[in-house]
């Protein structure tokens, strides 16, 4: 009890079902929240929900929209023959903003991970594999972090993919092993696309 009120732990609980979100960080949230001006909060509430109502993944490719199709795989000027895939909706907006790239994007939403217990079961796996069996596709570029799992989840995709014939290639080397792709600087990102290598 924080002082009598269940009020308050109640949003305390449901912040530290929250990510990264700690029991210390949670209080001192709410604590915070209760300081702050009733419009300002309602502003916030009022954000989450109208996200969380209106922003959903497109079909057809796993990228945060607004529309489905998302306004990449409605863009009849985009490269419909290269198919660039990655861990993560973010990672699109990432190499959107380098501008080096034309073609459509496959989102899986996560990587291979044991030890998290997400198998290719759990990743949009067969999505791609469908996509690449009904649409003339020239390459498919591995874009998955330079990670343990990332490697993993490619080396396991060029085995799947490998027979339905398209170019398998991917991105050069340069970006921090370890980090995430979202990350990356535009720089380094569109090197890393340019370079990209046949597997
Ligand atoms: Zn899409």
């Amino acid at each position: 009890m924080h002082g009598g009120s269940e009020r308050l732990d109640r949003t305390i609980e449901e912040l530290t079902k929250l990510p990264t979100i700690g029991r210390k960080t949670a209080q001192r949230l709410a604590l915070h929240l209760i300081k702050t001006p009733a419009e300002e909060v309602a502003a916030l509430v009022d954000a989450i929900l109208d996200m969380k109502k209106n922003v959903r993944y497109c079909s057809e490719c796993g990228a945060l929209t607004e529309a489905d199709p998302c306004p990449i795989c409605g863009d009849t000027r985009r490269d419909r023959h290269t198919i660039c895939v990655v861990e993560e909706p973010l990672d699109v907006v990432a190499i959107e903003k380098t501008d080096a790239y034309r073609g459509l994007y496959h989102v899986l939403h996560g990587a291979i991970s044991p030890v998290d217990g997400v198998g290719p079961d759990e990743l949009r796996l067969k999505e791609l594999v469908e996509r690449l069996r009904h649409n003339p596709v020239r390459e498919v570029i591995l874009a998955t972090n330079p990670s343990l799992e990332g490697e993993a989840t490619a080396m396991y995709l060029e085995r799947q993919i490998a027979p339905l014939g398209a170019h398998i290639t991917r991105l050069a080397r340069g970006l921090p092993v370890g980090g995430d792709l979202e990350y990356a600087d535009t720089v380094t990102l569109t090197r890393a696309l340019e370079g990209r290598r046949k597997v």
